[in-house]
């Protein structure tokens, strides 16, 4: 689970970065080409040139999808999997076997997440290559890299306290402040700016980048309208709600806003008989249902929101609104972040209002 700028390394925490799995999304109407993923060291080739790998991750999600495509003599890869020993251990099996020992020729990283960019300074110092990444990814990873070592600040405990959290809960977060950087290997110090609409030759074939925000600032999805192939990354998944969190360094801000916003753009820029390669889950058909369903999902969470908060609710009091299962201390990071993002997207819509008390908790009412 990541809070703002902490992160903590059990079970289960990747998942817990990139979304809660959802029941519903088996219902959305998508097509599974591939009955199998690749074993670990193993690739299954997706289109002419683009072959899938998995990275392990651990925990209940268990890997990260990456790709390598065709680029001239090499290989670009896209996204790296966490700093870990089996990670490396898993990109040296690769590069010996069915990369064919051929170098890799850039890293392109989808988004800052540690399970996403973890191995991208690892990579392109050992071929001595660019990492391809949007501005605000890179000097975001690096701002919260640079939390590591600090003592969590006063402005993350004030942001929680207001969300209504216990003693218990604001200890565990000072507990785990500053652990994003322990889970990346550092980035290398300068980069090549992937930008909103910009079109990249990789190999054969032209790549476009299709950026969205909310997951995280300025994440990139690359679409080929020749091979008909999105990498997704975390942008769209087909069977977990991407987290779309408030953090404590932007308190006021309406990420929901900006999601919403970026899944409606995608079904304009992207046409729907893609085959969509998402970071977790498996690859598959049916992008523009898939889009339609997290839309859907979140509008009818902000609408069910603004019906309990007939009531003042604080962030915390609303779980039960929003999510179809217990929210345990793992969860409750997320949880907070996900429950403002509602909050503060209704406060946008000018649907809702926030009082805060002199004890320093929100409580939030429709408005
Ligand atoms: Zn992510």
């Amino acid at each position: 689970m990541r809070d703002a700028r902490g992160e903590k390394r059990e079970t289960g925490e990747h998942r817990l970065r990139d979304g809660l799995e959802e029941v519903e999304g088996a219902r959305a109407r998508l097509v599974y080409p591939f009955e199998q993923g690749p074993a670990q060291g193993g690739a299954i080739e997706v289109a002419p040139g683009v072959k899938w790998m998995r990275m392990p991750l651990g925990g209940a999600l268990a890997f990260i999808n990456v790709w390598a495509i065709r680029d001239g003599g090499g290989w670009a890869v896209v996204d790296t999997g966490m700093q870990t020993t089996a990670t490396s251990a898993a990109w040296n099996a690769v590069f010996a076997g069915v990369l064919g020992g051929d170098p890799v020729t850039r890293v392109f990283v989808t988004h800052m997440h540690p399970d996403h960019i973890g191995m991208a300074g690892w990579i392109t110092r050992k071929f001595d290559c660019r990492l391809w990444i949007t501005r605000l990814e890179y000097l975001m990873c690096r701002v919260m890299a640079a939390d590591t070592g600090r003592a969590a600040p006063e402005d993350g405990l004030r942001f929680y306290r207001s969300a209504g959290w216990d003693r218990a809960a604001l200890d565990t977060y000072e507990a785990r402040f500053g652990g994003f950087g322990r889970n990346l290997h550092a980035l290398p110090d300068s980069y090549r700016r992937l930008e909103d609409g910009e079109e990249i030759r990789i190999g054969d074939h032209d790549w476009r980048v299709v950026v969205g925000s909310g997951h995280s600032p300025e994440h990139a999805c690359l679409y080929s309208a020749a091979l008909k192939l999105m990498i997704s990354g975390d942008q769209v998944l087909p069977k977990i709600s991407s987290n779309v969190s408030v953090f404590p360094t932007e308190p006021d801000g309406d990420p929901l806003d900006d999601w919403l916003t970026s899944l409606a753009a995608i079904k304009t820029r992207v046409p729907d008989d893609v085959l969509v390669l998402p970071a977790h889950n498996d690859p598959f058909h049916g992008l523009h249902a898939r889009l339609d369903h997290l839309i859907r999902g979140h509008e009818r969470g902000l609408a069910r929101l603004r019906s309990r908060l007939a009531e003042p609710q604080r962030a915390v009091d609303v779980f039960g609104v929003l999510f179809k299962r217990a929210i345990g201390p793992d969860l409750m990071g997320m949880a907070t972040g996900e429950a403002l993002a509602h909050l503060n997207c209704l406060i946008h819509r000018g649907q809702a209002v926030r009082e805060t008390g002199e004890d320093g908790v929100s409580w939030y009412r429709a408005a």
